[in-house]
């Protein structure tokens, strides 16, 4: 909070009106005392004078109360200056001292109410002097009022005006002081509240600083908390997928081994021949733990990989023999479809850092989904190299992905929803596991994709340092159709 500030006027006059009041009530008491003592007689001018100074003593004390702080300094000076003057009604000019007070007046109306006050009062006293020193001369006695003029009347008009013009003067450098001492104390105060505001900001600061402290102490220990909770969850996820489908797998291999050793070599069993709706039932059977198979052996990757033990091994492996391989099972899957196979690259593809049986993972999941979702148009496989890595791509005409499902399909068990895709079987895993394989790479999959018109799927590879083959510089693809 700002202190209000007084005004040079105001304060000097709060400063200086009590003792002057004090002393006015001395000088009433002064005058009761001379007129008791020295004139013992009943004299109005001196119950005037005393009644006069009381009642001055009076309105500056009240003036005072009400923090009239100037009007009380005119009270009182004034009251001061023109009051002790008519002592010589009663006293006479002769040995009288009073009416020397008035100088007291003219000083303290410099200092309490103006430099210019004190010329002011100081010729208002020489006014009312004038008067007193006529009234002899306008009831007759021109010769005395000559005398008085000469002799007392012209020595208290020069103390008069001397003490005016000297208080008037040392009024003007005392106010200046004084208005420079009221604003460096200003000034000092303002900047010790603002240091209070300062302080006071800084302690809240740091109030709230601790607080926050303590908060983010309390939710790190809790996140600690969850995190070791959802590691531990998670482990137990992953060590609970991996022990199932293991166990699963071993029950699925004799399913799969005895329905297709029944369908493909039904001699086995005896010379009688199965009936066809038996072998019908018994290659659904087959094809049914194939697919369960192949779903197991997704899960198990997954499991794998989230519980960050599928290691890599990591070799420089030439690619072109992989993506051939490719082409030629691409070519199996679509059987006698009409769809034409495309081979996008050259056979001088720089060597890759990579996980051959994972490579082969990765396009075998692309390329069937390819075939799966394609019915006539074309294929493709292809791949060039870049600064650092190699781009490999799968192309179809098939089916397409539509923009909205785009981001979807690399999530686990992700399958877009139209007639075509639930004509075709499938975990909706494929994707997920290519992707966190090609990342487990350092690699990057995306797709490119328009509904009804066919998708692109894009996965790099880093380019090994010792491969001495120095990348194709053409990017165009070189066609070259298998049949
Ligand atoms: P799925 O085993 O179901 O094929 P994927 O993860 O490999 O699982 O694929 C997820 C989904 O992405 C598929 O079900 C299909 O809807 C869509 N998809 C993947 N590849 C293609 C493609 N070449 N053309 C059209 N849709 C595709």
């Amino acid at each position: 909070m700002h202190p209000t500030r007084a005004l040079p006027d105001e304060s000097l006059a709060s400063e200086l009106l009590p003792p002057l009041l004090l002393a006015l009530t001395m000088l009433a008491t002064f005058t009761f005392g001379i007129l008791l003592l020295v004139r013992y007689r009943a004299d109005i001018w001196l119950y005037l004078i005393a009644a006069g100074l009381v009642l001055v003593v009076w309105a500056g004390a009240e003036l005072l109360r009400r923090r009239r702080l100037r009007a009380a300094g005119a009270v009182v000076s004034y009251g001061l200056a023109l009051l002790p003057l008519f002592s010589v009604a009663s006293l006479g000019f002769i040995s009288n001292p009073v009416p020397y007070l008035s100088a007291l007046g003219v000083v303290a109306a410099g200092l309490l109410v103006g430099s210019a006050a004190s010329l002011r009062v100081a010729l208002h006293a020489l006014l009312v002097l004038a008067v007193l020193l006529f009234a002899p001369g306008l009831v007759g006695q021109a010769r005395l009022a000559l005398e008085l003029m000469l002799g007392f009347g012209l020595s208290m008009a020069l103390l008069i005006i001397g003490v005016g013009v000297l208080s008037w003067v040392a009024a003007h450098h005392v106010r200046g002081t004084i208005a420079w001492a009221l604003e460096t104390a200003g000034k000092s105060e303002r900047r010790e509240a603002q240091l209070w505001h300062t302080q006071a900001d800084l302690e809240r600061t740091l109030r709230e600083r601790d607080q926050l402290n303590d908060r983010l102490m309390h939710q790190s220990a809790e996140l600690a908390a969850a995190r070791a909770s959802a590691e531990t969850a998670y482990r137990s996820k992953a060590s609970f997928m991996a022990t199932m489908s293991h166990e699963l797998r071993t029950p699925l291999n004799i399913i799969i081994g005895f329905s297709s050793a029944m369908v493909d070599h039904p001699e086995v069993y005896g010379d009688t021949p199965l009936p066809p709706a038996f072998l019908g039932d018994l290659s659904e059977i087959r094809r049914s733990g194939q697919h369960l198979l192949g779903l197991i052996n997704d899960i198990l990757d997954l499991a794998r990989v989230e519980a960050g033990r599928l290691e890599l091994n990591k070799i420089a492996m030439p690619l072109s023999p992989v993506l051939d391989e490719m082409l030629r099972t691409a070519q199996g899957l679509l059987k006698d479809r009409p769809v034409l196979l495309r081979r996008e690259f050259q056979g001088n593809i720089p060597t890759v850092i990579a996980d051959e049986v994972r490579v082969r993972q990765v396009l075998l999941n692309l390329v069937s989904n390819a075939c799966k979702f394609t019915n006539v148009g074309e294929v493709a496989i292809g791949a060039r190299a870049e600064a650092c890595e190699v781009v490999i791509w799968v192309r179809d005409t098939g089916i397409g992905i539509a923009d909205a499902d785009q981001s979807r399909v690399f999530n686990q068990f992700e399958q877009v929803e139209s007639a075509d895709t639930r004509q075709h079987t499938g975990t909706g895993l494929g994707l997920s596991i290519s992707r966190w394989l090609v990342d487990l790479h350092g690699g990057r999959i995306w797709l490119k994709s328009d509904l009804g018109k066919g998708s692109t799927f894009y996965f790099t590879l880093p380019r090994s340092q010792v491969s001495a083959e120095a990348p194709p510089k053409a990017h165009a693809p070189t066609l070259a159709l298998i049949e």
